[in-house]
């Protein structure tokens, strides 16, 4: 499959022309952008000839704010099935090719669950030969690179290009302009290829770089206005600098909406180039061709963009030009949350886009006409508008511009269609479905547990289940088979010994792989109720403290979690947990029954490392907060049982599963909406047994924030009401003890090594359903109408 002494060779001249040395003295980064070149020279041809193939049929567009893509190199060449010939060639070399692999900076240039679905749909559509191409913006800097100090978040830069990207081309024929009230920027396409599992297609991801027009003002340079000079190449590169710049002020919210116009009208000047290039001029025959995705609002500027489009520069009418939108676009709702509900200030968008603007009052006015000739009354047509109060509300800009909204889990999308976004139902039915997320099992259990991956292949005696995942459903012949299970454990506790190396090596911390790892990692936020998680560690200390004898299995808490840089009260629960981390690792009287790290900087590659090491998946989001959650599957994909609210797709997770291997616990979203106006938590501080005890910490001087308030603040959000926010919002008080109790229950099922094994087992077992190949699959179906071609 690959020549394997040209491959060595093409890494040694990769090394010569790029860094002027030669293998003994090269530097591992050195070594794995040579590695990486030597790679892409072998795939390059299967590009092209994957994109001609691709121009000629219906082809999907995902535009995304976020590609949370990880690293590369190993996905790579595993996807390319050489893998284990590359290890050997560089084995032959003296390299190592675990170094190599870890030296590779992760592409962060997303936030959390939304952008790696994205990323892991790439996998999927390119693995299943469809024509689907990513587009989004080539941050400079990916999130953020996160700290610890003295228990604080502490935020740095994420320099992710800083050796350069070898996985990249810059194509400059296919550099477009896009427009700004004040100034115009060049959009330079970077791609990079998506190689799928398995087959020859390669698919791209074309993200763009801004760069201004002219680099550098010649005159005002020597008129010694150096600041000037460079003025427009600033105002370029901070378009694409970072990933949602803090918008606390209009100069922040101003940058981040050229940035959401900037990389959708480059993306759509980039189709319909090559729209007209293969089929015509003729726009009726647009979304025969092309179907536009999307992901969350960020992009739906595009939406009125096409119309300008359409409308200003080609001269078609606007009701032809609508329909050709609502044909081509669809839309995916990642929140219920109101307040992440997009809405722009209409003033600043119209300064800045004016054009655009203009199309959107004119949807707005379709709308209104629309809604009064089915008879909606006043007030409704209000609540319903695009354009109202001086806000242009961006999910209904959506709805209302494409043929599909669709959420991203059942109870999610019934929400969705039951209230948040009721009205529209009733308008338009046939709009609305359910796409439940998925996950690429490539990365995350191939790449990321290759024990786990090669016995299953073993026992299914065959590896066909990588890409069409549900065949794991034949290993549950095994659940009663105690050599399977024991083989299984055996893995799981390889894994944990891994895991613990990584963590001392990364956080100087030594932890104990016969514990329980239980694993919490996932973006800090409320909703998903680290705090419920770390008063309960709070309180077992505390009983252990009171009763040394407690019989439990010594546990770890492993936490991963970044914070919005912005995000008070998320940083306090970091800083708080943290400092309960600081507590129990020093208090040698428990005798290492529980131990709590908090790891610094998680992210894709250090997810790779957590999940093939838990033990039990902590899933408690509020009910009816966690859209879907995709960090669910990746534990379930590993075998670890769910303790987990009925929340996003935990409850699909514990109906595929069976509800008696997880650990459902809490107040149902139903529930939670009939008692959320009267609901006192007070009631529950005061009279839930050691719930006060672990609250208090927060105020009575246990624990030290540096005198910044922000643990009293946390304390009186749990117990004081204000004008926004109920107390307790997410009713951490109210689930506590249910939490507790389930807690107790993994500890009881856990010291049964069959059954816990065969909970684990029968996990694996039914995860088939949470692949991305089958969501990319829905929605190439049900909403794109694409279809393979592969050559
Ligand atoms: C999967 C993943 C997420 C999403 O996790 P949830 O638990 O679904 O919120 C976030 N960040 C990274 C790095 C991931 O890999």
């Amino acid at each position: 499959m690959i020549d394997v002494n040209e491959f060595k060779q093409d890494v040694q001249r990769f090394l010569k022309i790029d860094y002027a040395v030669n293998l003994d003295i090269a530097k591992t980064y050195q070594k794995y952008n040579a590695i990486s070149k030597a790679v892409m020279i072998r795939i390059i041809d299967n590009w092209n000839k994957t994109c001609e193939v691709y121009s000629k049929n219906k082809q999907s567009h995902y535009f995304s704010a976020e590609f949370l893509m990880g690293r590369a190199l190993g996905n790579n060449l595993m996807n390319l099935g050489i893998y284990e010939d590359i290890k050997k060639a560089l084995d032959d070399m003296n390299i190592d090719i675990n170094d190599v692999e870890e030296i590779e900076e992760d592409a962060g240039i997303g936030n959390g669950g939304l952008g790696r679905l994205a990323a892991c749909s790439m996998d999927s559509a390119a693995t299943k030969n469809l024509p689907v191409t990513g587009y989004g913006i080539r941050y400079s800097y990916g999130l953020f690179k996160q700290s610890f100090k003295d228990g604080f978040q502490v935020e740095s830069a994420d320099n992710w290009l800083k050796y350069g990207d070898p996985w990249s081309i810059r194509c400059d024929e296919d550099i477009v302009t896009v427009d700004f009230s004040d100034y115009s920027v060049k959009a330079v396409p970077y791609d990079t290829p998506i190689i799928g599992y398995g087959t020859k297609n390669i698919n791209k991801l074309r993200l763009f770089k801004a760069e201004p027009i002219n680099e550098f003002d010649f005159n005002a340079f020597n008129n010694q206005k150096y600041k000037k000079s460079v003025e427009e190449k600033n105002n370029a590169d901070n378009i694409s600098r970072v990933l949602y710049p803090n918008d606390s002020t209009d100069t922040g919210k101003i940058l981040r909406l050229r940035q959401q116009y900037f990389f959708t009208c480059a993306a759509l000047k980039d189709i319909i180039k090559k729209f007209k290039k293969y089929h015509g001029s003729d726009f009726k025959l647009f979304s025969k061709y092309n179907a536009i995705q999307l992901n969350d609002t960020h992009p739906v500027s595009a939406i009125p963009e096409f119309i300008r489009i359409l409308t200003n520069e080609e001269g078609i009418d606007f009701e032809d030009a609508w329909n050709v939108t609502v044909n081509t676009f669809s839309y995916t709702n990642h929140t219920i949350m109101r307040e992440a509900l997009e809405e722009w200030d209409t003033k600043l968008y119209k300064n800045l886009l004016p054009e655009v603007y203009s199309i959107i009052k004119k949807i707005d006015s379709r709308l209104i006409k629309k809604l009064q000739s089915a008879q909606y009354g006043y007030d409704k047509i209000n609540s319903m508008r695009i354009i109202y109060n001086g806000k242009i509300k961006m999910a209904y800009l959506a709805i209302y511009g494409s043929h599909n909204t669709n959420g991203v889990a059942e109870i999610h999308t019934s929400i969705l269609k039951n209230r948040e976004l009721k009205d529209w139902n009733e308008l338009y039915s046939k709009r609305f479905l359910n796409i439940t997320n998925g996950i690429a099992p490539r990365r995350w259990i191939v790449l990321c547990n290759r024990e786990l991956s090669s016995f299953i292949t073993e026992l299914l005696k065959s590896d066909s289940w990588i890409t069409n995942l549900p065949l794991l459903k034949n290993l549950e012949k095994y659940a009663d088979d105690e050599q399977v299970l024991n083989r299984f454990l055996n893995i799981k506790r390889i894994k944990k010994v891994q895991l613990s190396q990584y963590i001392k090596i990364h956080e100087n911390i030594d932890i104990n792989p016969d514990s329980i790892f239980d694993i919490q990692a996932k973006r800090l936020h409320e909703y998903k109720r680290q705090l419920l998680n770390a008063f309960a560690i709070l309180d077992l200390y505390y009983r252990i403290k009171e009763n040394p004898e407690i019989n439990i299995v010594p546990r770890t808490f492993i936490f991963g979690a970044k914070a919005a840089p912005g995000y008070v009260r998320a940083k306090a629960i970091i800083k708080y947990i943290n400092e309960i981390a600081k507590l129990i690792n020093n208090d040698s009287s428990i005798n290492g029954k529980i131990k709590v790290v908090f790891i610094q900087n998680y992210g894709v590659s250090y997810g790779e490392k957590l999940f093939p090491a838990a033990d039990i998946s902590e899933q408690i989001s509020t009910a009816g907060k966690e859209a879907s959650g995709t960090g669910n599957m990746k534990l379930m994909l590993n075998g670890s049982p769910t303790i987990g609210t009925y929340d996003g797709a935990n409850v699909e997770i514990a109906q595929e599963a069976g509800m008696e291997n997880n650990f459902i616990f809490g107040a149902r979203f139903e529930e939670l909406e009939k008692i959320k106006k009267s609901y006192d938590s007070k009631e529950y501080y005061n009279t839930v047994p050691g719930l006060k005890r672990v609250v208090n910490t927060l105020i009575d001087g246990t624990f030290d924030d540096d005198d910044t308030g922000i643990f009293e603040d946390l304390y009186n959000s749990l117990l004081e009401s204000t004008k926004t926010d109920k107390a307790d919002n997410y009713f951490v008080l109210k689930d506590f003890e249910d939490y507790r109790n389930t807690q107790c229950r993994v500890n009881k099922a856990y010291k049964d090594r069959m059954s816990w094994a065969r909970k684990c087992w029968i996990n694996i077992a039914n995860s088939g359903k949470f692949s991305s190949d089958r969501s990319i699959k829905e929605y190439a179906d049900e909403i794109w109408h694409i279809h393979p071609h592969k050559w």
